[in-house]
């Protein structure tokens, strides 16, 4: 079915509460594992049309955030939101407590189980009142990122049009678009500061309310982490100091003398690849589109299906326009069995990224969605990211089309950005514990920490006090550190996992394919570590991981040097 086509109902809470009273009782009444089984599974697809209705209405409203409809829709969600966890906290515990638990995990899976006690652990109908007010302002901080209007280049445009301005190889024009979106945030500053004290405060409160010291235990409980501690955090962060930092130090003292620019970069400058400008897609978003529609056909039959249901059920709204949210994301409808792409075309290699990496995550999805309970589709969020960030690097094969004369500034610029993207994650998650660890911090004193954090993991890059980069507050550009405490490690994780893949490919497409097949197969069956087992790479929390894909990436970017960009 077409996404336009997909009816959404307000998911009414009272409705759920008494369809969810009645499946309890056939659930705990069952005389047999079958009389059980078969309530899990009424209640698995109530849940997943309650989600599938709640991920229409955020969906729809972020494509059109002015849309007065799904504005109120989603506040009502976002109010409602906890009571329906509330619901669900009381079946899961039932699922946990069955006398047939032993035959449903051996029919569905430990993890299940053991994920929905990591669940039960993190809440309690306690936290309501503080998890609408968070819900709340995240909503706020959105709103007030999508409302930006920045005259530029004679047009008003979003933080997302903007983007392109900020690659420019024009040195004036590149500098001008970065000090216009200082001047956005600026003018925003205590609305961004409160609405993340705020939230800083809220998350710290709930944290105590469960028994725990601060939000760090339960926010690692809320990304569902079932295979790994911050002490293991801890060593990937010193791992990546150790190994990572100085690689990628040296491919921006590179950049530097490439471009002609002074080193230490500031963030305008260290933006800028290449002296001519960053590699551009070439031809239309229907160019884009198309070319990755022949990528997918190329990988495998699996892949080829699932694109073309992609085209034709209409499950990508990749276009820029006004009042659409910032961002790209990758969702999914599981009444429908439809993963869906929301992107923001902007002229960049971001967009080849859409098609990529976004689709890389649908993909999975598609290759999970007949699996149930549906809670075993997907994995734990760093683990989708391998499904994504490992496609990115399938799509070099398509590069030639995507980029045309900018192919081999691409696979360069996609490889730089690989390695020195691990760094920036890392500090936004080690931020993140600081912060966390010292709820009561002011405002500036969290800039602060961001300040001595850059120069650890970035040290190519000049603070020199000017306006919001100079200050140590570009964090407040991370959504993730607003909605989502502690994502952002995940993409790191992921990332190392993908350049595992990626030294196979180096070697036999083939082979990095299909042991990526067997993860996406696995879907959220296994833990992230399981996962990586499952396709014989190493656990990024063995430093031999991130040491190994330094050394494969700084030697394959030395031996490019003579390649003409
Ligand atoms: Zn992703």
């Amino acid at each position: 079915m077409k996404f336009s086509e997909m009816s959404y109902t307000r998911p009414q809470v009272q409705e759920i509460a008494s369809q969810a009273e009645s499946l309890k009782k056939r659930f705990a009444d069952a005389r047999s594992f079958e009389e059980a089984d078969a309530a899990l599974m009424k209640w698995d697809s109530m849940i997943a049309h309650v989600d599938t209705m709640t991920t229409l209405a955020y969906t729809r409203h972020s494509i059109d955030t002015t849309d007065p409809f799904y504005e109120a829709e989603v506040e009502y969600i976002d109010e409602q939101s906890p009571l329906i966890t509330e619901i669900q906290e009381s079946f899961v515990r039932l699922l946990t407590e069955s006398r047939f638990r032993a035959q449903l995990e051996e029919k569905y899976g430990k993890l299940l189980f053991l994920n929905a006690e990591i669940f039960l652990r993190a809440f309690s109908p306690a936290i309501i009142p503080e998890t609408q007010e968070t819900n709340r302002l995240e909503t706020e901080y959105q709103k007030l990122i999508a409302s930006a209007q920045i005259e530029f280049d004679g047009e008003k445009r979003t933080l997302s049009q903007l983007q392109p301005y900020k690659q420019s190889p024009d040195d004036a024009v590149r500098h001008s678009a970065w000090q216009k979106e200082a001047e956005f945030y600026t003018d925003h500053a205590s609305e961004l500061d409160e609405i993340y004290d705020k939230l800083v405060k809220l998350r710290h409160k709930k944290a105590l309310k469960l028994g725990y010291d601060n939000f760090v235990r339960l926010g690692y409980l809320q990304m569902n982490r079932n295979c790994y501690t911050p002490d293991d955090i801890a060593k990937f962060r010193r791992a990546v100091v150790q190994y990572i930092v100085p690689v990628a130090e040296k491919l921006y003292r590179k950049q530097a003398e490439r471009t002609g620019l002074a080193y230490p970069l500031c963030y305008a400058d260290a933006s800028l690849r290449y002296r001519d400008g960053n590699p551009r897609p070439q031809g239309t978003p229907d160019d884009i589109l198309a070319a990755g529609k022949r990528l997918y056909h190329e990988l495998s039959p699996e892949s080829g299906a699932f694109i073309d249901m992609m085209f034709k059920e209409e499950l990508m709204d990749v276009l820029s326009k006004k009042g659409k949210a910032g961002g790209g994301y990758c969702t999914q409808l599981a009444d429908y069995k439809a993963p869906f792409i929301f992107a923001n075309f902007n002229g960049t290699s971001d967009d080849v990224e859409v098609i990529t990496h976004e689709a890389g995550h649908a993909f999975a999805f598609y290759m999970a969605r007949d699996i149930v309970p549906h809670d075993n589709q997907s994995p734990t969020l760093e683990a989708c990211e391998v499904h994504s960030m490992t496609m990115e690097f399938f799509g070099w094969q398509s590069s030639d089309e995507f980029f045309g004369k900018d192919a081999v500034k691409f696979r360069q610029s996609h490889l730089f950005g690989a390695i020195t993207f691990i760094p920036y994650g890392t500090m936004v998650d080690h931020f993140q514990h600081i912060i966390y660890e010292n709820p009561d911090m002011s405002p500036e004193s969290r800039h602060e920490v961001w300040r001595e954090l850059t120069a650890v993991y970035m040290p190519w890059l000049r603070l020199d006090g000017s306006p919001f980069y100079g200050e140590g507050k570009a964090w407040q550009r991370q959504l993730h550190i607003y909605e989502c405490p502690f994502y952002y490690i995940d993409y790191c994780l992921a990332q190392t996992a993908a350049l595992e893949f990626w030294v196979i490919m180096q070697r036999s497409r083939k082979e990095a394919w299909e042991r990526y097949m067997k993860l996406v197969r696995k879907a959220g069956t296994q833990t992230f570590t399981e996962l990586l087992a499952t396709a014989g790479l190493l656990s990024p929390f063995d430093d031999n991981a991130l040491r190994e894909v330094a050394e494969a990436a700084e030697k394959w970017l030395d031996s490019q040097e003579h390649v003409s960009a």
